[in-house]
């Protein structure tokens, strides 16, 4: 059994999170923590997801002593999950990272980190996208200098960062595909006398409306044709149970830093 707990449990994917570690076989969930200043300390986690009282309560930080057999899922905010990844390095207690937004000085944080603890840490916990990051590695090879290469991305309103971690992992794996560094090819929108489009240029869009979970398409333009490959997420459960999923993998790793491709053994 693999014990989780969950922090920013009143966020829209802390939420997702206590259902999917409560709805996992061999999965418990340990207990779950919201920012200091909540209205929700005290409260039973089942009522922030709607299934009643599942005899967990929601306290304002994480557990004095360490979490046996267990992990920390942390979807919050860049500070917030540099705090938690403090307290596992204390505890040597593994931790699933999916907050983006990272600085490079931040990422160095992580991966220090990750000599001492296993940490799983990727922009994108679903299934499907670590796949369609095959698949555009794939697109790119094939398709090569023979197109421009554009990333549209839209998510919803609340979103703080842009453009999404997953639209840089997409970026970054067409790039790699193509031996081009992506921080000097990569256009982050346009605006204005912009002059023609070099052919190794990768651009991304970000659209920032309403309620939607998450959408990427990468886009091989070339004269004449046109491949778009497109991920849709319609619930955040699936980002969710990944990372649940993750957890009970990084409980029986060794200190590292791995992503979720290692997870689902595509690397
Ligand atoms: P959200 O704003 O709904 O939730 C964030 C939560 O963190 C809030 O409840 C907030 O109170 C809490 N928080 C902030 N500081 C805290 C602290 N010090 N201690 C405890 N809790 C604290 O945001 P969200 O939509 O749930 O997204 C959270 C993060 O996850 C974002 O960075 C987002 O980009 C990322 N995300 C990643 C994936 C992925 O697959 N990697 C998928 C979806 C979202």
């Amino acid at each position: 059994m693999t014990h989780v707990w969950v922090t920013g449990a009143s966020g829209r994917m802390g939420r997702a999170l206590i259902e999917s570690a409560y709805l996992t076989e061999g999965v418990s969930l340990f207990g779950a923590s919201v920012r200091r200043t909540s209205s929700l300390i005290g409260v039973d986690v089942g009522e922030l997801i709607g299934h009643g009282t599942l005899g967990v309560a929601v306290t304002d930080a994480l557990p004095a002593a360490t979490i046996s057999q267990g992990a920390v899922i942390d979807f919050t905010t860049r500070e917030a999950t540099l705090n938690h990844l403090a307290w596992c390095v204390d505890q040597r207690c593994p931790i699933v990272i999916g907050t983006t937004g990272f600085t490079p000085d931040e990422e160095r944080v992580i991966a220090k980190a990750a000599e001492s603890i296993a940490v799983v840490y990727a922009p994108n916990f679903s299934v499907g996208v670590n796949v369609v990051l095959d698949l555009l590695d794939r697109a790119a090879r094939v398709l090569g200098d023979t197109v421009d290469i554009e990333v549209l991305e839209a998510h919803h309103r609340h979103k703080v960062d842009a453009p999404s971690g997953t639209a840089l992992a997409m970026g970054q794996a067409v790039a790699g595909a193509l031996g081009r560094d992506l921080d000097r090819v990569a256009v982050y929108g346009r605006e204005g006398h912009t002059g023609a489009r070099p052919r190794d240029q990768i651009g991304f869009a970000t659209v920032r409306a309403g309620d939607i979970v998450g959408e990427h398409t990468v886009l091989f333009a070339a004269d004449g044709e046109r491949v778009e490959i497109t991920h849709k997420a319609s619930d955040r459960r699936t980002f969710a149970d990944g990372a649940v999923r993750a957890a009970a993998w990084a409980v029986n790793q060794s200190p590292g830093l791995y992503t979720m491709r290692q997870v689902l053994g595509l690397d």
